[in-house]
Order: structure tokens, then sequence, then C-alpha cells
């Protein structure tokens, strides 16, 4: 049973279910036929018997018994040929149908006491259904009847519908477990499509898509869950791709820078210049190692086993802390760099990461500010959440860049000739936040600045 499929299952156990079900139906309807074929012939027995007694009582009173032609004569309806013995109390054969002659009587305390008294007899002619029957005369039981008919009628009857069912519930169970069959291969059509389509599937096929079965059932949905995950997995792949595509495209542009700044050096040896050349090498070194450590940070923040070091964080604290490291980067760029706190606000979360991700939004802030710039950090709360924003006036967005500022690599156009980022930034802090369960949205206005605001839920007090 273990070894069979599905589909072999579910056939078998509705055949015997239904084999089960149609065998005991059969056997049950055989016995209602039989004891209504038998009920019918008992009520023409008693029926019968019934006028006898009459006959008889009536001649015993008139003083003409037995009068045998009389009694003969009787008939009911349905009963063609029935045999008949009469007997007196003591036992004294009055009358008997040939056939009867040499069957067993009955003790008259027996018969005396029944008012009919059934019996079936085995005989060489074949099985009969008997009744006795006393017959009362001046108040007092004087004569006992017999009538014996044969069963020959009822078994032959009964005997084909034997024959009937016994044909007739194999046939039936036979019909039904193809009909079985039929729908059950139906219904797991799509699931062999499925399983077909998931065996076609590898790194390089994943445009595989399953067709919907029109009928929305349990079926549907799982072709659809599985074109759903599908349609991610191919996602998740080509993203992936992606990533790879362009974290050697961004590693290749400094190798070539290096290698050609050393080449120079190289031939120039005796030459200042070469001093030039190998401070510009030592400057890309830097930028890759500035680009792998955020590939590498990037990596472990998007991998699933990641672990926050969760703990109670005063965010007040953090942002005033990321402000003082940053005030010498934007006393250089010639920013002015301010700090709004409303009041001491504190929030579940990771302290190193979520100041890595506001180092990285103040730092894109003063980077893209004109020299003179404002560059704000202000706190606020927000019915449940606690906002952190920080706004420059800088450059600005355009809506296009806006859409995909978070993605890995993205760069805008005019920040692109500048060596000093690579475009993973926002997505380091759009990830950091996602694992706080945050939001990031920026507003900005081309040439007038942009605000990026981050969006946590606040620590509920007891
Ligand atoms: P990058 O290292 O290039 O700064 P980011 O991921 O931090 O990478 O930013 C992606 C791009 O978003 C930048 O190249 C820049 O075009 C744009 N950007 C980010 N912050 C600002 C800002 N405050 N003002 C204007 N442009 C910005």
């Amino acid at each position: 049973m273990r070894r069979l499929n599905i589909k072999a299952k579910i056939i078998l156990a509705t055949t015997i279910v239904l084999g089960l079900i149609f065998s005991v139906s059969s056997l049950t309807f055989y016995q209602q036929v039989k004891s209504a074929y038998l009920g019918r012939l008992d009520a023409r027995l008693e029926s019968y018997a019934e006028k006898l007694r009459e006959e008889v009582e009536e001649q015993y009173l008139e003083k003409r018994f037995p009068y045998l032609p009389d009694i003969r004569s009787l008939r009911t309806e349905g009963l063609p040929d029935p045999r008949v013995r009469l007997f007196d109390s003591l036992g004294t054969m009055i009358l008997s149908d040939s056939l009867l002659t040499d069957w067993p009587t009955k003790p008259w305390s027996d018969i005396n006491v029944h008012e009919y008294l059934f019996e079936e007899r085995q005989t060489p002619q074949g099985r009969f259904r008997t009744l006795w029957a006393p017959v009362e005369a001046n108040d007092r039981n004087q004569f006992a009847v017999q009538v014996a008919y044969p069963l020959k009628d009822v078994e032959a009857s009964l005997a084909l519908l034997q024959l009937l069912l016994l044909i007739g519930v194999p046939v039936a169970l036979g019909i039904s477990a193809v009909a079985i069959y039929a729908i059950v291969s139906a219904a797991f059509r799509p699931l062999s499509d499925m399983i077909r389509a998931a065996e076609r599937v590898s790194a390089n096929n994943l445009s595989e898509r399953l067709k919907l079965p029109r009928n929305r059932d349990e079926v549907f949905r799982l072709a659809a869950s599985f074109n759903v995950m599908m349609e991610r997995l191919e996602s998740a792949f080509k993203g992936q791709k992606q990533f790879v595509a362009d974290a050697s495209h961004e590693i290749r542009t400094p190798l070539s820078i290096i290698r050609s700044e050393l080449e120079y050096a190289q031939k120039n040896l005796s030459e200042s210049s070469s001093h030039e050349s190998l401070e510009a090498a030592l400057e890309e070194v830097d930028r890759l190692k500035k680009l792998s450590d955020d590939l590498l940070l990037l990596a472990k923040l998007e991998s699933l086993s990641i672990s926050l070091k969760i703990q109670t964080v005063r965010i007040d604290e953090v942002l005033a802390d990321c402000v003082t490291r940053m005030k010498p980067v934007a006393d250089k760029a010639k920013v002015n760099l301010q700090l709004e706190i409303c009041e001491a606000v504190e929030i579940k979360g990771d302290d190193d990461k979520l100041k890595s991700g506001v180092l990285n939004l103040i730092d894109n802030a003063v980077k893209y500010s004109k020299e003179g710039g404002t560059v704000t950090v202000t706190l606020s709360r927000n019915a449940g959440s606690v906002e952190v924003s920080i706004r420059d006036k800088g450059e600005g967005i355009t809506a296009e860049d806006r859409q995909n500022i978070f993605k890995r690599f993205h760069r805008s156009e005019s920040s692109r000739s500048r060596r000093d980022g690579s475009g993973l930034g926002l997505a380091i802090v759009h990830r950091i936040v996602e694992l706080h369960n945050g939001t990031i949205t920026v507003e900005s206005q081309p040439g007038k600045g942009s605000t990026f605001t981050i969006s946590l839920p606040e620590e509920k007090r007891d």
C-alpha cells in the first residue's frame, strides 16, 4: 500500500468502500424481497385457512360434516393449487391431499395453543410452506387444518434476483472504478503537469510557469502559488546576477586606474610625478577597501540568518553621537551641521547598525550639499513612531532617481562623475531600517535639497 501513488490509493480505497456499500445494500435488498415474498404467501395461506375453518365449522354445526366436495372447492386468490389435510382432535385424518398423506402429523397439544403455526418442509417434490390452524366449533377447538403450498415459484424468483445481484454488483463496481479512475486522473492531471514543470526548473531555466486550471480550486491555488514562487525565484536570481555584474564593474574601474598609475610610476621611477601616481593608486585601494566593506555588510544584512543585537536604544543619543562624528567632515566641506532633538526617546534596535545607517545619510547630505549649505538632523515623535529626518539644501534628486535610489549600485547621472561613492550606501540604510520594522522615505526638489525620513516603531512603556 505504501508503494502505491496517491491516485492508485484513492481509486483502491473508494472502490473498496463502494464494494462494501454495494454488498451490504444488495444483501439487505435480497432479505427484504425474500421476506416480502414469504409475507405475501403467508397472508394467502392464512386467508385460505380462515375459509376452511368457516366451512368446517358451518358443516359441523349443520351436522353434515364432512362434505368434502365443498371443502375441496374452496379457493383463495393467488393460491392456485393449495394442498390440504384435515384432522379431528383425536388425530384422525378426515381428509388429505395425496401429496400430504405420508407427512408426519403434529401433536394436538401443539396445534391447540396457536392460532396459526407456520413451518417449512423439505420433500422429494421440493420445499413447502405449511400452516397449521385449529378449527373451533361450539366454543371448543375440535379439528385442525394443515395447508401446504410449494415454494418453488418464490425460490425461482429469489434465485433470479440472486443471479442478477451477483452479476450486477461486480459490474456496477467495475463501472464505478472506471468512473473514479477517470475523475481522479482528470483531477490529478494539473498536478502531473506541475511535477513535470518543477522537474524542468533549473538555475538557467527559471522562466517556467504553469498553465492555471480553469476551476478555481485547491489545484488552481497550488499552481498559482508555484508561479508566484517561480516569479520570486527568478527575480532573486536576476537580482543576484545583476549584483555580481555591478560589483565586478565597480571593482574593475579602480583596478584599471591602480594598474595604469602603477605602470606610470614604474616607468618614471625617478620623476616626482611618480609619487603622485602612487598616491592616486593608494586612494583607489582605499576606495576598493570601502567598496568591499560595503559589499560584505550588505551581504550580511541581506542574509536570512542575520541577527541584530536588539536592545533598548536612546535614539536621541545615537543622533547626537553621529552628528559629533560627522562634524569634522562637515567642517571640511564647509557645511553647517545642526541637530534638533525634541526629547529623550527610546526604541528597540541594534545601536551599531542604527548609527551606521544615520552616518550614511548624514555623509550623503554633506556630500551633496553646496559649500555654506546646512544639514539638519531632526528627531520627532508621531503617533507611536519615532521619526528621524536628515534634511539638506543641496542638489536634490530627480523624480526618476527617487524611484531607484535605494537599489544597489544606483547613482544619479550627476553623481556618477564623482569618485567618492559606490551606490551601496542607501541600499544598506534601507535594509537596516527594514530589519528594524521601520520605513524610509525621501522628499526632494532638484536644486533645492532633499529630506530623508526614517520612521521606527517607538518602544512601548508600561
Ligand atoms: P553613493 O555612494 O553614490 O552616495 P548612495 O547609495 O549613498 O551611494 O546614494 C545613491 C545615490 O543617491 C547617489 O549616487 C546620489 O545620486 C543620490 N543621493 C543620495 N543622497 C543624496 C542627497 N542627500 N542629495 C542628493 N542626492 C543624493
